[in-house]
């Protein structure tokens, strides 16, 4: 249940109401919002009774919660939530775009990369060094040496570091080089991982699982706002379907669908969607025209010499007209880059 209290309510009685939450064995979690606070009361207790909250002093309504995942609803969290990266944000009127190889392979190259999408108008350099790959014999990434090209390209351009994490064991590793955490989708229901990233500060990125529905991809991120950690961006990334003729199935629909069941920032991720550069402007511009608030778009010098996912990287010039062209497009929803 949702207890709201009524605009202005003391800090007093904000804690009182936390306390009795918390004496009847349910978690309380308070989200402070500009006008007034509300409190979520979070667990498997069924059958209470409303009544008993709605008595407390500063209480103006109890509400019964129909979403399953509280904490990640819009139902409990009316205002959207912005997620600040450095200086940058996700979920405001700016479109923030993330743009970087699939894999980090040497330091020049990322330095490379880095400055120019940076010059196109990027906010983040995208980059795994921990690579989850189908196939065991597949280059795996650099890890920490990769890592560290990442911080250097940092260093270089003042872009914030995406990049993924595949264990529990590596989140600390992880943290300590990269500005937001990035799950990915073959890891969207590692709970144990989902559990060490909401336990840690740095906002995360959740991709999609590949065989997810909506409610799933949203009880993924509830596993990770309910640890504490209340940055999440949402990302969808296709899905499996019968369709070949793109790697996967990018399903506009789910950015308005999420976006009317969560306040956290989503964004699409067009490269791992449909897995061809000719298809990422197009996708690109479809994402933001249907409400996202932000790409992640994977981008290399050289996309015939890359060492992963060369067949979906965009070039620099290409990088860069799509840029242009989403610039047009966020400005015809109320947006800009
Ligand atoms: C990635 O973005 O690097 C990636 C591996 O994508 P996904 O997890 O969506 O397959
Ligand atoms: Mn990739």
């Amino acid at each position: 249940m949702i207890i709201v209290m009524k605009p202005g309510a003391s800090r007093e009685s904000i804690d009182h109401v936390m306390e009795k939450i918390e004496k009847i064995g349910l978690m309380a979690h308070p989200i402070f919002g500009t006008r007034r606070t509300v409190i979520a009361a979070i667990g498997d207790k069924h059958g209470r009774s409303l009544g008993d909250f709605e008595a407390l002093p500063g209480v103006e309504r109890v509400v019964p919660i129909l979403a399953p995942y509280k904490m990640a609803s819009l139902e409990v969290h009316e205002e959207r939530s912005i997620v600040k990266v450095d200086g940058f944000s996700f979920g405001g009127t700016k479109i923030g775009v993330i743009a970087g190889p699939c894999t980090v392979e040497d330091e020049a190259t990322t330095i490379e990369t880095a400055k120019f999408v940076k010059s196109a108008g990027a906010i983040a350099l995208r980059g795994g060094a921990f690579k989850p790959r189908t196939n065991p014999y597949s280059f795996q990434g650099l890890e920490e040496e990769g890592l560290k090209y990442l911080a250097a390209a940092r260093d270089a351009t003042g872009l914030a570091v995406v990049t993924e994490v595949i264990s529990a064991s590596h989140v600390d590793l992880v943290a300590r080089y990269a500005d937001v955490l990035q799950i990915g989708a073959r890891n969207m229901q590692n709970f144990l991982l989902l559990q060490a990233v909401g336990e840690q500060p740095k906002p995360v990125l959740l991709k999609r699982g590949m065989s997810a529905t909506i409610d799933e991809l949203l009880f993924a991120a509830e596993y990770i706002l309910s640890r504490g950690n209340q940055n999440v961006i949402i990302c969808e990334r296709g899905i499996r379907t019968f369709e070949d003729h793109t790697r996967n199935t990018l399903s506009i629909a789910t950015v308005p669908a999420l976006r009317e069941r969560t306040h956290l920032p989503v964004i699409v991720d067009p490269s791992h969607a449909t897995g061809h550069s000719s298809l990422v402007p197009p996708t690109a511009r479809a994402a933001i025209a249907a409400g996202a608030d932000g790409l992640l778009v994977e981008v290399h010098p050289r996309p015939e010499e890359a060492l992963v996912d060369g067949a979906q990287s965009l070039d620099f010039p290409a990088f860069q007209t799509m840029m242009k062209g989403l610039a047009r497009i966020a400005l015809a929803v109320d947006r800009s880059m």
